[in-house]
């Protein structure tokens, strides 16, 4: 059996591979502290869930637009353009099923075999699958820890040419919960006028900040709304990962064709999820602040515990759930650490080098979890680590 060559480079996610190992273990009866999964630890919230649910009862069950329901984008409109401090019209956002497929349609609609794409390494995954899958050409940026996880802009400036077409930024970032200042974003945007590339900015941790941080959007600079994708989604800030809704504000001339992308393939996102979605947009809020409140106690807590264990140094993060320790000092591989954590520890955190190469040396811990199981498993950690710094010198 043959397969196309725009799939040959697809790797499976470091996260549903460490997930799956670590899930084997407890099936055979070990204790796993789970720090891999990039996912809210709390249920939907109420008023969301049962908006979905009352949805369902009600028959709202059928096709909506492909690119989604009126009031929902008229919703988003308003509401992610209050965020921005920018004004948005209904007809530049498309809703779809997760962030995800919205990364990949307008990858699609936009990138030619042989272009160039500058995204961030350490990374999310996606951003060089689809790029790969487009048969354009993957450009990574290094992101420097003592820039609290910025781009590199020396190498940026290195990188980028007339042949690229793109700029994938990420802020707050998954892995490393760095947040790109307003000076890099200016830098960037300067840039990407002069080589003409769009930028897709996903900013779909931008309401999980903390310390007060107001997250801009590189979308809000002199001329950039015109080439600015801006990817966004309900996953993270409403807790709803599994009912898949994301939405994407651009130019209304990309919408219409994303638009078309979606009706021959997705052809909508279910109906009664956008309704869950509409309640979400619409409701109170309160709930997500009083989630990012605990998700702040939790990276302090977090922070702290890494950076007290031997041969670790942790960043503190300004956004998303994510830390992002560098292990360089143990001498291993990222993977056989994360490896060594796993079998020895019952610890389950993925290898830096799973968001690319510029990630070696670097682990990623989600913790999206509660406060007894981060000290557990900081514990663990300490245990297993502080052997190994101690075994170090005799060796
Ligand atoms: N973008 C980033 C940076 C992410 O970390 C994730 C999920 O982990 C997504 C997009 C995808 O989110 P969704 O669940 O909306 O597809």
């Amino acid at each position: 059996m043959t397969y196309t060559q725009r799939i040959a480079h697809l790797k499976p996610e470091g996260a549903y591979q460490v997930l799956a190992k670590s899930q084997a273990l407890e099936k055979a009866g070990r204790e796993i502290i789970h720090f891999e999964i990039g996912q809210p630890d709390f249920d939907t919230f109420e008023n969301i869930r049962d908006a979905g649910i009352q949805a369902i009862s009600t028959g709202q069950t059928r096709y909506t637009p492909p690119a989604g329901m009126l009031a929902l984008k008229e919703a988003i409109a308003e509401a992610a353009g209050k965020e921005r401090g920018l004004s948005f019209l209904p007809e530049q956002i498309v809703i779809g099923p997760g962030a995800k497929p919205l990364l990949f349609f307008p990858a699609m609609a936009l990138i030619e075999p042989g272009d160039e794409v500058i995204y961030p390494n350490p990374g999310f995954p996606t951003y060089e699958a689809m790029i790969g899958v487009m048969g354009g050409v993957p450009v990574p940026v290094p992101l420097k820890e003592e820039k609290n996880f910025s781009f590199d802009l020396e190498a940026f400036d290195r990188l980028i040419n007339e042949r690229t077409r793109m700029i994938i930024l990420n802020s707050p970032g998954n892995p490393t919960g760095g947040v790109i200042p307003t000076a890099d974003l200016e830098h960037i945007a300067e840039a990407a006028k002069r080589y003409d590339a769009w930028v897709l900015s996903d900013e779909i941790y931008a309401r999980i900040v903390y310390d007060g941080l107001e997250i801009p959007s590189i979308a809000g600079l002199p001329g950039m709304l015109e080439r600015t994708i801006i990817v966004d989604g309900f996953s993270k800030t409403y807790a709803m990962t599994g009912w898949r809704l994301g939405y994407r504000i651009m130019p209304a001339g990309l919408a219409k064709k994303i638009d078309l992308l979606l009706t021959h393939s997705v052809g909508c996102s279910a109906h009664f999820t956008q309704v869950a979605g509409l309640e979400a947009v619409r409701g109170p809020q309160d709930r997500v602040r009083e989630v990012v409140e605990i998700y702040q106690k939790r990276r302090d807590f977090i922070v702290a515990g890494l950076n007290k264990i031997p041969g670790v140094v942790c960043q503190k993060p300004q956004g998303a759930f994510y830390v992002f320790p560098n292990v360089k000092a143990f001498g291993k591989t990222s993977s056989e650490l994360a490896d060594m954590l796993l079998q020895e520890a019952g610890v389950a955190v993925l290898p830096g080098s799973s968001f690319g190469k510029f990630g070696e040396g670097y682990l990623r811990l989600s913790y999206a979890t509660s406060m007894e199981i981060i000290e557990r498993g900081l514990g663990k950690m300490r245990e297993a680590l502080e052997s190994m710094v101690f075994v170090k010198p005799s060796e």
